[in-house]
């Protein structure tokens, strides 16, 4: 039994605990190319919200990991087959419940670890900020936390190269062999602006890419899976640590 897995522990272990920290890693359940599973998020989020938290627990860290939320915003692949969307609004309810629970018991750290980019908590964090002013909740984007040019040669967004090593590391029986990789080419708004980055709307999943992958995959190894692995972990646990050694009421310098 790993202490710092919620899904594991049990009350004997847990009736007199003292939490400072609890992780809630947040997937999706959608397809990722032809040749990953539609769990390919809620793997990464598991297996890395995992590892990092063994790097922190083993530095002292009092934390726990909650159980993986499966499903995410896909608003704009509802014609992908399968593709399940969690609403924002759902994901406000179903944070807004844990919230409750976390605040009665006077764990006031929340961070939530996400796994998939449709999902963004910034608006769902500022309001029940304003709800539990106690608590303190932040997210981290762990795709985002390291240079990514720097493990992979061609890193693109969605069932890519860096999602299909990752996958080759963590779950290879679950990758289909190689020849059955799409290209993962996407197609990019017309308009200027769009392709410059500062004006956002949802992309239309089907209209974007033929193989919904978005970003070529063929330079994957489990090789480079590992090594980012290892990377992402480690950097994750400095900042679980860092989080539960934070003083709330002197956060700022
Ligand atoms: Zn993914």
């Amino acid at each position: 039994m790993r202490p710092y897995i919620l899904a594991e522990n049990n009350w004997k272990n847990l009736k007199n605990a003292k939490i400072d920290l609890a992780v809630l890693p947040w997937g999706a359940t959608e397809a990722h190319n032809f040749h990953l599973p539609y769990a390919t998020d809620i793997y990464e989020a598991d297996l890395m919200a995992a590892e990092s938290a063994k790097i922190a627990w083993d530095k002292g860290a009092n934390l726990i990991v909650l159980p993986t939320i499966p499903f995410g915003v896909n608003t704009g692949q509802s014609d992908v087959y399968l593709n399940i969307n969690m609403n924002p609004s759902t994901q406000f309810a179903v944070l807004s419940d844990i919230v409750e629970v976390l605040n009665r018991q006077k764990i006031y750290k929340l961070l939530l670890f996400n796994s998939h980019g449709g999902n963004n908590f910034k608006s769902i964090i500022r309001e029940l900020g304003l709800k539990y002013p106690k608590m303190f909740i932040c997210f981290a984007n762990w795709f985002q936390s390291l240079d990514r040019t720097e493990y992979f040669d061609d890193p693109g967004d969605h069932a890519d190269e860096m999602e299909t090593s990752l996958l080759l590391h963590l779950k290879p029986d679950l990758v289909l062999p190689k020849e059955n990789w799409g290209e993962g080419k996407e197609k990019k708004n017309r308009i200027t602006a769009f392709q410059e980055g500062w004006v956002w709307s949802e992309r239309k999943w089907s209209q974007i890419s033929e193989d919904t992958g978005v970003g070529n995959p063929a330079m994957a190894t489990k090789e480079k899976g590992e090594a980012y692995f290892k990377a992402v972990t480690s950097k994750m646990g400095k900042l679980f640590s860092d989080l539960c050694k934070a003083d709330l009421e002197d956060l700022y310098e």
